[in-house]
């Protein structure tokens, strides 16, 4: 594994921060997870604009330039030397004496990872996953990628312990997102996903995939869809950086379509896969 932190790469084993950084306490801090595709980086400057976003939005000074990110990025790329790269990038408000209020001058802690990435089985994207759904239990604030991911690591668990892939988040009746996804639901042939606005993360690869299918033609709705639309869906996928375009096949136990990842769903994630190389 390859780290960095504050300006330099070390081994992980001496990348460490204080028992008072902020991203610790209050999980005060923001992140980025990219990948590569045949070792280059994918999206990477939606990646930062949204890192910017984020910072500027819970008001955290992200000291880091587009270029300097950049260029970092390639750095850990290549110092890491796997096949294909999972990088993260985590920018928290600094370390301080444990109070709720911060002061202007704190010094934030910039991070850096760099994994190998395991890409999703072959069998596993061809014949699609199981879901279930779980109240969005989440702040009003879910564009911005905060490292406070309590109610997306009880989501997932809940996946975990259930046996399914993936938990799909639901509020007030309203599909948001998947607890590490953005969700697509099929209906008559067109597409019907979540508007882009507090409530949910934009997703690079739903910016990616709603730009493909309306390139290639095909209706986008961006409305919430509702329950009963999830249920009476042709095709139900998920979009994500590590979960690309995988096609949902089971909800809460009812089959979706036919039980398999659907053909829009497969058109389109060959249209991405097309964007990879
Ligand atoms: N929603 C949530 C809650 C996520 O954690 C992720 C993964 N970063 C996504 C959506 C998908 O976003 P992206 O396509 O940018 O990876």
């Amino acid at each position: 594994e390859v780290a960095f932190l504050n300006g330099r790469f070390l081994p992980l084993a001496d990348a460490t921060v204080s028992i008072e950084d902020r991203g610790f306490q209050f999980g005060d801090g923001v992140y980025e997870v990219i990948r590569t595709y045949r070792g280059r980086p994918f999206e990477v400057a939606a990646h930062l604009a949204r890192l910017d976003r984020s910072a500027r939005a819970i008001q955290l000074h992200q000291p880091y330039p587009e270029a300097r990110w950049s260029q970092l990025i390639l750095e850990g790329i290549e110092r890491a030397a796997y096949p294909e790269s999972k990088i993260y990038l985590q920018v928290t408000r600094g370390a301080a004496p444990r109070d709720h209020s911060y002061a202007a001058d704190l010094v934030p802690t910039v991070v850096m990872t760099v994994r190998e990435l395991q890409p999703i089985a072959a069998a596993v994207k061809s014949r699609g996953v199981a879901a279930m759904t779980t109240e969005d239990i989440r702040w009003g604030r879910c564009d911005v990628k905060s490292i406070n991911l309590l109610a997306n690591v009880l989501a997932r668990q809940q996946a975990k312990q259930t046996g399914v892939y993936e938990t799909i988040l639901v509020k007030d009746g309203s599909v948001t997102e998947g607890s590490v996804s953005n969700v697509v639901v099929v209906r008559d042939g067109s597409l019907i996903t979540a508007p882009e606005g507090p409530r949910i993360l934009s997703g690079v690869t739903r910016a990616v995939v709603l730009r493909l299918a309306r390139d290639h033609g095909v209706a986008v709705h961006e409305r919430y869809p509702s329950q009963g639309d999830l249920f009476a869906a042709e095709e139900v996928f998920l979009t994500g950086t590590t979960v690309e375009v995988l096609g949902v096949v089971e909800i809460d136990g009812k089959t979706v379509g036919s039980g398999q990842p659907g053909r829009l769903t497969n058109r389109i994630a060959e249209w991405f896969s097309a964007q990879t190389v």
